[in-house]
């Protein structure tokens, strides 16, 4: 038995640290799941709810099929219901230009198996006849899936109470260091704890980790603002995205449209504050209204965004350190991290108990920046 108060320390409790402590204890390790706050009310328990598979970074879709799969387990792996509902995602292609990108993102999206049907005007009338008639063109699968973000993180940290982590709350980690081939750590109430592995998800705060041991990333804050609505009969079905980026909307069984626009704002995680400005609730408003012209009218009740890191690839940090053993990181979501949580706590558990995982994490490398990276052009427009 380890001298260590734990096998692993989990700094975060956010949806990743949440899955990567429920893999872990149900793997026996002895595991503490640390967080400042509560858990799953920082970004996990503040985003759109979307599990889209259409879309994503080619080397990111092994990680992203593993954890669509754990998804649609959810209720038995967690034993409770998160509202994960199949819906089905839209993406929607305004002009030619537009239309050969989509078609650019199913090619790689059906290479990793995925089923994409491809629609045109008359499809599209036909199948959705809310739709305004200006989409030229649009695809659509059917596996991608939505979930209640403030209902999963806290399920999941309660399935891996469940199976003997230590959850907790209210309780930052104020330092860390190196001690023997473990870690030191003290938290704000002043207790002292000690494992042989750590893991840093400290979402948009994870470089004060990452820097004690000589590891940098170049992170930034920012959020994309969320907008709800007042309640419509349920008639939308899938979530809907104009490709441009301008805006992701999706209807609740309930009735509301939770909607997202872009371009992302800047968020401050010192202030712990996101903004909305005023201007986005109209120009969100107008981007709907050109896609689902009968919603134009509707009524925005709230508004919010969160604080996420984001890196200048728009692709997270994950993996281990390449500074310290025993480290690993998890962190930079840029604002997909919810639908890949649960297959990155199960990659960094297999890494952790196994030595390895079968999933390809080397794009995600903390060691990529060590080389100039450069903002992609393509990325420039989704921030203000
Ligand atoms: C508005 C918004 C909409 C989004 N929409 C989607 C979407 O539709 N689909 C999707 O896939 N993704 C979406 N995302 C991204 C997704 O929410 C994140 O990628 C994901 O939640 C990141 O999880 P995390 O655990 O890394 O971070 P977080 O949820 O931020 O958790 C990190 C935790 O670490 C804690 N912490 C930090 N420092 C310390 C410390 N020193 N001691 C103890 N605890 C500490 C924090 O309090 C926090 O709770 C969205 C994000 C935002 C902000």
């Amino acid at each position: 038995m380890s001298e260590h108060t734990s096998d692993v320390v989990i700094v975060g409790g956010g949806l990743i640290g949440a899955w990567t402590a429920f893999f872990l204890a149900r793997r026996g390790q002895r595991v503490s799941l640390i967080e400042k706050g509560v858990v799953g009310a920082q970004s996990s328990g503040v985003n759109f709810g979307n599990l889209r598979l259409q879309g994503r970074f080619p080397g990111q879709y092994p990680l992203s099929l593993r954890s669509q799969a754990l998804w649609e387990d959810f209720d038995a792996l967690i034993g409770e219901d998160c509202e994960f509902e199949q819906t089905g995602h839209l993406y929607l292609a305004y002009d030619e230009d537009e239309h050969a990108r989509l078609e650019g993102y199913a090619e790689v999206s059906e290479s990793y198996g995925l089923t994409i049907e491809h629609l045109g005007r008359v499809d599209l009338k036909r199948r959705w006849p809310w739709l305004g008639e200006r989409a030229v063109a649009a695809t659509f699968s059917a596996r991608d899936a939505t979930a209640n973000p403030r209902l999963a993180t806290p399920a999941i940290a309660r399935a891996a109470a469940r199976h003997g982590a230590v959850i907790r709350e209210n309780t930052p980690v104020t330092a860390v260091d190196r001690s023997g081939d473990g870690f030191a750590l003290t938290l704000a109430d002043g207790e002292a704890l000690s494992c042989g592995a750590l893991v840093n998800c400290a979402g948009a705060w994870a470089l004060e980790v990452a820097e004690r041991f000589g590891e940098t990333a170049p992170v930034f804050p920012a959020g994309p603002p969320q907008f709800v609505t007042e309640p419509f009969p349920y008639l939308i079905g899938p979530s809907v995205q104009a490709i441009d980026g301008s805006v992701i909307f999706r209807q609740i069984p309930r009735g509301n449209i939770i909607l997202a626009g872009y371009p992302r704002t800047a968020a401050d995680p010192e202030a712990n504050r996101a903004p909305v400005p005023p201007a986005k609730t109209l120009a969100a408003m107008r981007a709907l209204a050109r896609v689902a012209p009968m919603l134009a009218q509707c009524h925005v009740i709230r508004v919010w965004s969160g604080i996420e890191a984001y890196l200048p690839d728009m692709i997270p940090v994950i993996g281990r350190s390449e500074t310290t053993a025993g480290l690993f990181h998890a962190f930079g979501f840029c604002g997909h991290g919810f639908q890949i949580g649960p297959g990155v706590g199960l990659c960094l558990s297999e890494m952790i108990v196994d030595g390895a995982t079968q999933t390809p994490l080397e794009p995600f490398s903390i060691g990529r920046f060590r080389t100039k990276q450069a903002v992609s052009e393509k990325f420039r427009k989704e921030f203000d």
